[in-house]
């Protein structure tokens, strides 16, 4: 485990109407009786037509739960029908937003080119993306799920200046592992971690590198997240599925308890 704070990031995709979104919040808040909980940073990513709840109940009851939404548009405004952009996320108040989750990349044919653009318009507007990187089945069973992964970071942060990629959160997400169950091990999660790091320091400076805090999703559940989490760069956990049932999700925020 490193000094970085852990980050614990609960991606809801398509689930929850506002009023779910609400009563989850609520549960989750509860279970972890929010007002003096500073282990780690816990983060929701809801659907747009939830933000602006989960954003009215945060406010008003002063949690310290951090939401975000789960993809931006890469144009600041116009004719560009269903988007939501950066300026749209920001005035909810939203921190993070998940930019190239594999979902974007295999169902909506997102690249690392446009990944890199929605990172700049997310920074643009102050807000942290979340940029998922990761292999597929095929990649990983040829050995190449360093180099992949690595070539995935290179795209997507052509041309970020250091000062923002120093906050950038990296998660590591295996496509293999993602809601099927089949968790990657500690190591293997560690082995791309810190070659993520390494390019960090590479492509920028190690201060950077040690700065920016990398991820592991994929099938995170409250039983294997304490052998990922123990791994030395490994800052947190990206987590689908099991973030949908407060209990769960706040076992996995507890991981090191
Ligand atoms: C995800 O979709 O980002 C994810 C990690 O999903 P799951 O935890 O369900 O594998």
């Amino acid at each position: 485990m490193s000094q970085r704070l852990p980050l614990i990031a609960g991606n809801w995709k398509m689930n929850n109407n506002h009023l779910e979104a609400i009563a989850l919040v609520q549960k989750l808040a509860f279970a972890l009786n929010d007002k003096d909980y500073d282990n780690a940073e816990v983060v929701v990513l809801p659907p747009f037509t939830d933000l602006r709840s989960v954003q009215t109940l945060v406010d008003g009851d002063k949690l310290k739960i951090g939401y975000g939404a789960q993809d931006v548009s890469a144009h600041d405004k116009g004719a560009y029908t269903g988007e939501v952009s950066g300026a749209m996320l920001a005035k909810l108040d939203c921190s993070y937003v998940l930019v190239g989750h594999s979902e974007r990349r295999e169902y909506h044919h997102e690249d690392d080119a446009l990944a890199n653009a929605k990172v700049k318009a997310a920074f643009k507007n102050e807000i942290v993306p979340i940029l998922c990187v990761g292999e597929g089945l095929e990649v990983r069973q040829a050995g190449q799920q360093v180099e992949h992964v690595l070539a995935q970071l290179d795209g997507a942060l052509k041309e970020v200046p250091a000062g923002q990629a120093e906050r950038i959160v990296i998660a590591y997400e295996p496509v293999w592992a993602i809601g099927t169950g089949e968790v990657a091990t500690p190591e293997d999660a560690q082995e791309v971690c810190s070659a993520i790091r390494k390019r960090l320091a590479e492509l920028y400076s190690p201060e950077v590198a040690g700065a920016v805090r990398v991820l592991y999703g994929g099938s995170v559940k409250g039983d294997n997240a304490p052998g990922i989490m123990a791994k030395d760069d490994v800052d947190g956990a990206l987590v689908g599925g099991a973030c949908l049932k407060a209990d769960e999700f706040v076992k996995i925020i507890r991981f090191g308890e």
